[in-house]
């Protein structure tokens, strides 16, 4: 039996990851190098496949934002992920920021997402995670677009843009009503540090500190009650991957830790219990009715 489910459960906590390739990490992008993507060593199918391990020895089911893109490319790991019980949710087609695309692109570019998806798993497909956490200030049209596409949930706001909205989120979700209907806002972790709002998410944050302070952290939110959203990507879990050219810091960021990242997961998969959004957001599991 997992080990999360030998303690007494008092949260449930998101537990969601972006399925994308290695390469294709905005701190790396460049037209070359979205040029050679076809190119590149594709590790996304088994450091993906490698997660789902890990997810089953704990018992464990997550949300994965898969982009289009990878999806058209590896099809039997999207319906692999759907036969273990996880759920599919969209991470955009190409990986482009949102602040990069124009409107219409950014319609474009989930729709086609969200399309071949849907085709793979015949399922509906109701969450979107923008690359980068890319919907800001800048793009005040791009909430109004998911609803009208058909999103029903976004998890793409970062604590900065909630901050100049005055977005007050209520645990970590909130209802936020568009000019074309409602959506359900997934809101990243944020603690308060001298009255400064930081967020305390997972990635990077989570291969550069011990994993002490993401359980003292984790144990935070639930004495107030209140659920965390934890999110990894496949390639955090894959220290032998290429090493690309680029900034230094972007390199620094990237390949921190990698080393440590996997045993770091099975810590927090023993210690903290998970599901995915459709099943641990209350409002959102009963608009999408899935069954307890
Ligand atoms: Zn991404």
């Amino acid at each position: 039996m997992a080990a999360n489910q030998n303690r007494e459960v008092s949260v449930r906590h998101v537990l969601s990851f972006d399925v994308e390739e290695h390469f294709q990490v905005s701190a790396f992008w460049s037209n070359a190098r979205r040029q050679q993507w076809d190119r590149l060593e594709s590790r996304v199918e088994q450091n993906t496949l490698r997660l789902a391990d890990l997810l089953a020895q704990a018992q464990t089911k997550a949300t994965f934002f898969i982009l289009g893109w990878v999806a058209e490319r590896h099809p039997g790991l999207v319906k692999a992920l759907v036969k273990q019980g996880h759920e599919i949710a969209s991470h955009g087609y190409g990986h482009e920021l949102v602040t990069r695309q124009t409107e219409n692109e950014f319609r474009d570019d989930i729709r086609r997402s969200k399309g071949v998806l849907e085709e793979l798993t015949g399922e509906m497909v109701f969450g979107y995670r923008a690359p980068s956490f890319s919907i800001t200030d800048q793009t005040p049209w791009a909430l109004p677009i998911l609803v009208e596409e058909g999103y029903r949930y976004d998890s793409s706001i970062n604590a900065r843009f909630q901050r100049s909205r005055k977005i007050r989120m209520q645990g970590c979700v909130q209802e936020i009503l568009t000019a074309a209907g409602p959506i359900f806002e997934i809101a990243l972790p944020t603690t308060n540090l001298c009255g400064i709002q930081l967020p305390v998410p997972g990635g990077g944050y989570f291969r550069l500190l011990p994993y002490s302070a993401s359980r003292i952290v984790l144990r935070q939110f639930e004495k107030t009650g209140t659920q965390f959203v934890m999110y990894l990507h496949p390639w955090e879990i894959d220290p032998d991957q290429p090493r690309m050219e680029g900034a230094v810091i972007s390199k620094l960021r990237h390949y921190l830790n990698l080393k440590r990242t996997e045993q770091r997961l099975k810590y927090l998969l023993r210690d903290f219990a998970f599901a995915p959004v459709v099943e641990t957001i209350q409002p959102i599991r009963d608009m999408c009715q899935i069954p307890v």
